[in-house]
């Protein structure tokens, strides 16, 4: 069997990196796409190696046609096929404060980013992954969308960013009704509170949620690889009878307590 190929978008660091190297651990090839920190992103690409896997650095932002048109070519081509791809690039809001104060710039990049990059991103794979044989389980591919408990919780100092992840749990559903009858199938991982580059600036604050309130029964912050190993069950086809399903991985912060 051909060996198992990704692309894990915002694959440099945090949430992306922990995914490419549980995808590592499978002995897949992984595209490793990341915007601006190539130095990252060859860090990244160095752990899949030593987990096992193999793969390239592909720099592209997905807000960007051209640049969709070119990660997509050049995975295919270096690959010859595509299993996995993992909608996971995503930027935080530009600066939280009241949402009467909201801006418009920052809600034209959340939307750029982190919601019309994944969307034309699934269009373009999905028309390529229509015209591949179907594998041994009858899939002819997969897509996961990371999105986040903000798809729901409502953080009103930074709504822009809870609107688009509410945006993207939608758009998972859509891309599974569509493409279920071609086997492809669309997941959502949903995680919590994750220790990212992308946390580190409210470090504190979520600390103390986490640590002193316990905002989520599980009583840490999740980790990259936490995130990366639902993905990788996933990769793994441990839910061939699952689309458009939704995997918390937030410590247990979804469940209504009394
Ligand atoms: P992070 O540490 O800030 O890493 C972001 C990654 O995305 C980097 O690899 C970055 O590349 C890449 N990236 C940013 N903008 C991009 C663009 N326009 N095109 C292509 N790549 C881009 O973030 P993270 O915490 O790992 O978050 C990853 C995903 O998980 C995001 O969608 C985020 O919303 C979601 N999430 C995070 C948390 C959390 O607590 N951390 C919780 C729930 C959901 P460079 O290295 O080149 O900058």
């Amino acid at each position: 069997m051909a060996t198992f190929s990704a692309l894990v978008t915002g694959a440099s660091r945090g949430i992306g990196r922990g995914i490419a190297v549980e995808l590592g651990q499978l002995g897949a090839r992984v595209a490793i796409n990341y915007v601006r920190d190539a130095t990252a992103a060859a860090e990244a690409l160095t752990l899949v190696r030593a987990a096992g896997g193999d793969g390239f650095i592909v720099q592209g932002d997905v807000a960007l046609a051209p640049d969709r048109e070119r990660l997509v070519a050049e995975t295919f081509n270096r690959f010859g096929r595509l299993d996995l791809l993992v909608n996971n690039a995503g930027i935080a809001t530009m600066v939280r404060g009241d949402l009467l104060e909201a801006g418009e710039e920052s809600l034209d990049r959340q939307f750029a980013v982190n919601l019309k990059g994944p969307f034309f991103l699934s269009q373009l794979v999905a028309k390529r992954l229509l015209a591949q044989v179907r594998d041994a389980g009858g899939l002819r591919g997969r897509i996961v969308n990371i999105t986040s408990i903000s798809a729901y919780a409502a953080s009103s100092n930074r709504g822009d960013y809870c609107m688009v992840k509410a945006g993207l749990a939608m758009m998972t559903k859509l891309f599974a009704v569509r493409l279920a009858e071609d086997g492809i199938n669309v997941y959502e991982v949903r995680p919590g509170v994750i220790a990212t580059d992308m946390t580190s600036p409210v470090k504190e604050k979520y600390d103390k949620l986490i640590l002193e309130q316990g905002i989520a029964p599980i009583r840490r912050w999740g980790r990259p690889e936490d995130v990366g190993r639902a993905v990788r069950a996933i990769a793994e086809d441990r839910f061939p009878f699952s689309t458009g399903a939704v995997f918390d991985v937030d410590g247990g912060f979804h469940l209504h307590r009394l």
